[in-house]
């Protein structure tokens, strides 16, 4: 299920408030192990950054910044926006 127009209205960047867009339909690489999804568009990389472990390509859906470009992932429909001091996903 897609994230709902009034959640994304009340959404907002944590790094730089700007307005974040939802896409349904985009590639992550996925670190099993440390429970990690980089965004591939964003992530140039071929094994995990923290545990140089294989990664799987996997499907999922991001809300990225219209301001900052910067990205976050929905997991289980649930938007994970943490600033970036507290993410092990950035590139
Ligand atoms: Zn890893
Ligand atoms: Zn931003």
């Amino acid at each position: 299920m897609p994230v709902s127009e009034e959640l994304l209205e009340i959404l907002a960047c944590p790094m730089c408030k700007g307005d974040v867009e939802f896409r349904e339909k985009a590639e992550f690489l996925v670190c099993e192990r440390c429970d990690i999804r980089y965004f591939r568009e964003r992530c140039d990389i071929e094994r995990c950054r923290k545990c140089s472990g294989e990664l799987k390509v996997s499907e999922g859906e991001v809300l990225v910044c219209r301001e900052c470009s910067r990205w976050y992932p929905v997991i289980e429909d649930i938007p994970h926006m943490l600033p970036d001091n507290l993410r092990e996903d950035l590139c």
